[in-house]
């Protein structure tokens, strides 16, 4: 099995997300899937708005921001400029950010608790806007980290759908760090199975070629696209 490079995109963010296109299509032949059965989410935080509307040009419309606050001060100038552009929450939702994360988002990664349930169901009829939700799993149980627990993730999915309402589409993980992620690749995989769900958003720059190889359809990658940022992933709350 082979995983990506870890190393930092050099060149130009259009020259990385060439490149990790490349290694996504390899993967996909690898794992015998459709190229097209997979979604690049480009993992934006912390890329200035200049930089981005050099990629949006370059023709990649798949962004994923991890904080409201940033996705509002940087997109709405974007989005006004460039159509067909396609945002993604990736980073935790607090309920009293789901106004604004409804009116933003096309998809939200991040669903993970009742309270959040009850906001997004309110402001998705109110804003009559239904942005795609994935319900965020904690696959290695990590106290400080976000997203259901394994075993909770059946009964929570089932409050989504009946009590809320709320259309999931798919599951999303973060391993933990320092772990090899594909049992949580596996794990995330099995939950969705079971639960009917299609679609998977797995895999960051260290590890997108195997998430592929074990099912995702969404990637969120940053630094093998932008290079490195001064702050790593946030994975808590
Ligand atoms: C930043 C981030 C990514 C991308 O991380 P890289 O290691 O830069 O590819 C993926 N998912 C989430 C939730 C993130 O915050």
């Amino acid at each position: 099995m082979t995983t990506a490079r870890e190393t930092p995109a050099t060149g130009t963010p259009a020259s990385g997300l060439t490149r990790v296109r490349e290694e996504m299509a390899a993967a996909c032949a690898r794992a015998g899937r459709r190229p097209e059965s997979v979604t690049l989410v480009a993992a934006s935080k912390t890329v200035a708005p200049d930089v981005l509307a050099q990629t949006v040009e370059a023709g990649h419309l798949v962004y994923g921001e991890n904080r409201v606050q940033e996705a509002r001060d940087k997109w709405p100038g974007l989005l006004e400029r460039f159509s067909g552009v396609e945002l993604h929450l990736i980073g935790p939702l607090q309920s009293n950010k789901a106004r604004e994360a409804v009116a933003l988002f096309d998809v939200i990664h991040s669903v993970d608790r009742p309270s959040l349930c009850t906001a997004l169901a309110k402001q998705c009829a109110q804003q009559d806007r239904w942005p795609r939700l994935f319900v965020q799993v904690n696959t290695g149980s990590e106290p400080q980290k976000a997203g259901v627990l394994p075993e909770e993730a059946d009964a929570f999915l089932e409050a989504c759908r009946g009590k809320h309402r709320l259309d999931v589409v798919g599951l999303m993980c973060i391993p933990p760090v320092g772990e090899p992620p594909e049992p949580h690749f596996t794990l995330l995989a099995e939950i969705a199975q079971r639960n009917g769900l299609k679609l998977l958003s797995m895999g960051m720059s260290g590890d997108y070629t195997s998430a592929i190889e074990h099912g995702a359809t969404h990637v969120r990658v940053g630094s093998a696209i932008f290079g490195a940022r001064a702050y790593p992933p946030r994975q808590d709350r």
